[in-house]
Formats: C-alpha cells, structure tokens, sequence
C-alpha cells in the first residue's frame, strides 16, 4: 500500500467546447486502493476520456488484451501470481505498438533500467503518481510517432518494391552525381549492378549520348533542374548497342533544391526494330508498285503498238469498197475484238492509276444534255440491233444546262453502266437520263434486264468481281467496269450504287455535287469538222513501217504532204535540210535517237509544232510530255478523227 502526497481529486480545467479523446487503458494491478489512485489520476487529464479496464492477474489481463487492442498499458511491477515483465512479454510477443508504462513502488536504477530494456516505454514510481498523466501524454506522443514511421516505412518498402519489379529501368542519381539506386530490371538488361557504377564518373556513362547541353546544364548549379525526355543509344555491358527511351526529373526537398535525379529508361529496341521494319516493308511495297507501275506501261506501249496497226487497218479495211462479204465480216470481228483487247488494257491502266494515285481530276463546265446526246447516238445502234427500247430523261430541257465536273470521267461512267445495261438486257428497255435531288445531280441508267441478286450486289463494285462465275462464260468482260466507275464517283465527290430485283432489271444511280458556272459557249456535238485550205507539209517520225503506213492511209485525202523518218536522228536531219515543215508527229520509243531527245534537238533551230504519238496511256506520262516541250500529244492506237483533228489545230 502506497500513500500519495498530492491530492487526488486533483481535477483539470476543461473547457465546456473541447472535445476529449477517447482513451482505452488496460490497467494491471492486485491493490484496490492503488487502483483507485491510478484511477483518479487518470480521471483528471483533461483532454482524455478515459475508459479504464482494470485487471488484477494473468488471465484477467490477457482476456482483456485479447477481446480489445489499448491503446495504453499501466502495470505494476510485482503482482502476486504475477510480474510485469511477465505482462510487458505478453504485450511484445503479440508484436502491439502500445506504450506500456510500469507504475510500481520504489525501483533501484537497475531495476528501472531492466524494465526499459524489456520494452517498457515509462516507468512511474506510486510515490510520485502526479507523474503519470505526463508519462502518458509522451508516451501517446511516441506512440503517435512510431505508428507515423511505420506506415512512411511501410510505403517506402511498397515503393521500393514496385521499382524491383518494374518493367522500366530505375536510376536514381543525387546531386553530387553519385548513382544510388538502379533496379533489377536495368542490371538485367544492361548488365550493370549498383557496384559496377560507384565510380566517380559513372553518371556520364549511364547517361551516354545525352545531348551536350543537357549534360552541361546538369551540372551547372544555378541553372534551375527540368525533365529531359527523348531517345538514345545506349551500350550494355557485354558491348551490344540497344535504343532507350529516357526521361530524367529532378527530385526536390521542402526548401525546393534537388536532391536527387529520378532517370526512368526503357528499352525499346524491339519497338524500333518493328518500326524499321515497318519502314522497310512500306519502301518495298512503294518501290514494287513502281516496278508494277512501269511494267504496266511497258506492257500498255507494247500492247498498243501492234494493236496500232491492227484497228488501224482492219477500219480502213471494214469501210473500203468492193470486199466480199466473207471478209467484210471477218474485218469486222477483228476489229472488235481488238477494241474488246484495247478496252481491257485501258481498264487494267486505269485501275493502276486509280491505285497509285495517279489518276487526276480536269473540271470543266460540262454540258450534260449533249453528253446524254452522245451516248444516244453511241448505242441507238446497239439497242436497235438487239430490239431493244432506248430513251433518254433529262431533268433540264435547257441545251445551256452545265455543271462543274470531269467530263472524261463522266463520260466513262456513263458509257460503262450503258455498256452494262445493253450486256445484261436481252428484250424490254435501257433508259438513261437525270434528276435533280436538293443540290445534287443524279444520273440513272435502268434497264429491264436479268438483275442482280442482293448478295451479288455488295461485290460487283469489287474488282474483278461478277455477279456470277457463270455470267463470265455468257458475257465476257473483266468485272473492272463498275470498281473504276465507283472510284471515278467517289473522286468526283459523288456515290454510285445499285437497285436491283433478279429477273425484273436493275437501276445504277450516280449522285454528283451538282456545282454550276456560267460563261462557256454550248458545245454542239453535231458540229462540222473543218476541212483545210492549203498545202500542208507533215515529218512523221515513227519506226515502225505498219504504223507510218496507217497515218498515210488516215491522212490520205486531205492536201498534205507526208515526210516520214524511221528515227529520231533522221527527223532531226530532215526538219533540218527540208523547209517548210509544218508539224511533226513524234513517236517516243525509237531507235538511234528517242521521241524527246529529237524534239529537243529540233526546237534548238525550228518553231514547229510537235505532236508526240505516244502508246504510254498514263495521265501523268502525258502531262509530262507537255512540259518538257511537245505542242500536244496522240495516243495510240491512233484514231483518224483525232488525228485530223489535231493535224488541223496545229495547221489551221
Ligand atoms: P464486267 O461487266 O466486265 O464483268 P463490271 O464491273 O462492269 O464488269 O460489272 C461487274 C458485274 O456486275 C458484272 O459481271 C455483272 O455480273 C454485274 N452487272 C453489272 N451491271 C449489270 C446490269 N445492268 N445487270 C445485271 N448485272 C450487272
């Protein structure tokens, strides 16, 4: 038993407002008056409201450890069954951060240094138990700053744990440009561990190839620290180049100076690998779709050379006088089929072109009722041949009505679902004609035909697609028509699609932007082609004998006189020796000297005009003639209309 010399009721100011906190306090102690005591002591803290759990022995006290965590222990130090340290090794074995505070009689220093060392946070002797409440507050303060330090080591040790394991490479480097920290991901990539880089100036070589400046500005003190980011080259440990995606911050303490540099790396290698070859894959398929490009021409020049001198002649053949009938039909399915041959070339081109971008768009005030006139005097015959009805809709009776758009394209739309609609219609009716909707102009052609079956409709637009392999056998053709005529329409800024019902017919519509301007005159397409007034010399350069020999037979009737030259050089000499010359045709592909070295020879000392005669169909092909020097361009195989007509442009 203990007797205090202070009062007990001792009681603390509290004022009306402040709230208390609560207080859970596992008191171990045998003496009922020494509890009280304890008790009244603890009563009288002011900012606490205390809950007192008071035990006398063992199992009493680890009943209550167990059924509520406190959050301060009191205990006395000899208990009848008992000892405090006893208690004190209950608290730790249980691993609890509660402050345990031994409130005994008198203990020696030794005493009071064992209870310490045991883990007691305090100790108050009874005698002095005006003590206790500011053991307590320490102690609850320690408390507090303990469970602070915990939980900031516990997020450190997360921290560091999501660093070991990061996919990325983590450096941290401090401000005396000392590496203190890389994780396992950058010693297995590179091969460096944190001993491999404790030399002094091992920074420079973990940050190798950064730009000069940054390295500079690194360390220069009163440059203010900013983050760095790009891409380097980097050397592992074994001597292998690899690529790294780097970012570098700085890290700052409370008075805002850096401490350290936080350099984030990853390695992206693979990453630059696929990209080259992403790179690599692109420039082989542009250089192969060059190669295809050429091919096609090539193969277009040497198609259209003979095809040349095959419609050439086999049309002046048909119209001639005086050729048994046998023949006459035999020149006529030569003909057509040879048209049929030039008009699969001309498709296989032109989807080229579409393919490779190279096919542009000519916009010019486009007078739609002569073009519907043009188709009608282009298939009257077709349609009375097979018995079949051919009407023509305009939706604007006005011969002026134009729009703003590519006539060759249009035209060629138009002449491929006419040419459609006649293959697919064995009796009934084709009409074609136009229709205003808001501001938009849209072209049909319809017919009465075999139609086409919903499937078949999602994939004639496709290239090379038929609505049936059968179809190929009964009616010929490539399945190109509608692909090129969906890709014109779309360049025109336009849509082209189909209504059909198998066995009823079907109706192709073409939507255009319907843009108009005015200021052009009408064309009239039934206007007379002038003949020549006077004597007019020609130099026709082309090496093959069959060809020069059809500009002959074209040229024939009018009063013109024909030079030919079997090649460039000798064109050169005649334009040379030979005056006047009037206009010379050029071809390209010849032998000693080409098409364009002769014209570029000959315009050294001759203003004439030169026409170059070219079997290279593509656009591009074409406007490049015309801007390296030639007046104008023919294509082959060559047309007798365009030609007289040219002939005359130049000569008139
Ligand atoms: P091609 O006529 O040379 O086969 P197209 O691309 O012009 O190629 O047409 C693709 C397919 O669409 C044709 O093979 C045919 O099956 C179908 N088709 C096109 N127009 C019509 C039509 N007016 N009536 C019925 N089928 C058509």
């Amino acid at each position: 038993m203990i007797s205090c010399p202070y009062p007990v009721n001792l009681m603390e100011f509290v004022p009306e407002s402040m709230t208390r906190i609560p207080l859970t306090i596992l008191l171990l102690e045998d003496e009922a008056i020494d509890a009280g005591l304890i008790r009244e002591q603890l009563l009288a803290m002011a900012e606490y409201d205390c809950e007192i759990i008071w035990t006398k022995d063992k199992p009493a006290f680890l009943a209550a450890l167990e059924s509520k965590i406190p959050d301060l222990i009191l205990s006395d130090y000899n208990l009848a069954n008992f000892s405090g340290l006893d208690a004190l090794n209950c608290v730790s074995e249980k691993k609890m951060l509660v402050p345990f505070i031994f409130v005994t009689g008198a203990i020696d220093e030794e005493t009071a240094a064992e209870t310490i060392k045991a883990g007691a946070w305090d100790y108050v002797v009874k005698d002095r138990l005006l003590r206790l409440p500011l053991a307590i507050r320490g102690a609850l303060q320690l408390r507090e700053e303990k469970s602070n330090a915990l939980k900031a080591a516990l997020e450190s040790r997360k921290l560091l744990k999501a660093m070991e394991h990061s996919p990325v490479h983590i450096i941290m480097m401090n401000v005396n440009h000392e590496i203190e920290y890389v994780n396992k991901r950058y010693t297995e990539t590179t091969g460096y561990a944190l001993e491999d880089l404790k030399e002094k100036d091992s920074w420079r070589f973990v940050l190798h190839n950064l730009p000069e400046k940054y390295f500079s500005d690194l360390q220069r003190k009163n440059i203010h620290p900013y983050n760095w980011h790009g891409e380097i080259k980097s050397k592992k440990k074994d001597g292998t180049d690899y690529w790294e995606s780097v970012s570098i911050s700085p890290l700052m303490n409370e008075e805002n100076q850096v401490t350290h540099y936080i350099i984030v790396k990853e390695d992206i290698t693979p990453r630059k690998r696929i990209i080259q070859e992403l790179i690599n894959a692109r420039n082989k398929a542009e250089r192969s779709d060059k190669l295809k490009d050429a091919f096609l021409q090539n193969l277009s020049h040497e198609i259209r050379t003979p095809l040349n001198a095959i419609v050439g002649f086999s049309s002046l053949l048909e119209e001639s006088s005086g050729l048994p009938d046998e023949l006459k039909e035999y020149t006529s399915i030569i003909l057509s089929s040879s048209n049929q041959l030039l008009s699969i070339v001309n498709d296989i081109l032109t989807i080229s072109r579409i393919q490779t971008g190279q096919e542009i768009i000519t916009t010019s005030e486009v007078y739609v009722n002569s073009i519907l006139d043009d188709m009608y005097l282009i298939f009257k015959s077709q349609a009375s041949q097979n018995k079949i009805e051919y009407a023509v809709v305009k939706g604007n009776l006005d011969r002026d009505f134009h729009i703003l758009i590519d006539e060759t394209k249009l035209v060629q739309i138009l002449t491929n679902l006419l040419n459609n609609a006649f293959k697919y219609t064995h009796e009934g009716s084709v009409t074609c004609g136009y229709t205003f909707k808001k501001d938009r102009i849209e072209f049909f052609v319809k017919d009465t035909g075999i139609g086409i079956s919903p499937e078949n409709q999602k994939i004639i637009f496709d290239r090379f697609r038929q609505a049936d392999t059968s179809f190929n056998r009964n009616y010929g053709g490539t399945g190109l028509g509608l692909s090129i005529s969906k890709s014109f329409a779309e360049m025109l800024g336009g849509q082209l699609w189909v209504e059909s019902k198998q066995g009823e017919g079907s109706t192709f519509f073409l939507s255009l932007p319907c843009r108009t301007e005015k200021g052009m005159e009408a064309h009239l397409p039934w206007e007379e082609t002038p003949s020549p007034k006077k004597e007019i010399t020609i130099l026709d350069a082309e090496d093959e004998k069959h060809n020069f020999r059809l500009i002959q037979a074209y040229l024939n009737d009018a009063c013109i006189k024909l030079i030919h030259a079997a090649n460039g050089l000798e064109a050169v000499n005649i334009s040379q020796t030979t005056s006047p010359i009037d206009l010379i045709l050029m071809d390209i592909k010849m032998p000693e000297m080409d098409g364009i070295s002769a014209m570029l020879e000959i315009r050294k000392s001759l203003n004439v005009p030169i026409i170059a005669q070219t079997a290279y169909a593509l656009e591009h092909e074409k406007q490049q003639l015309l801007k390296i020097g030639f007046s104008d361009y023919i294509s082959k195989p060559l047309k007798r209309e365009e030609l007289v007509e040219k002939v005359y442009k130049f000569t008139d």
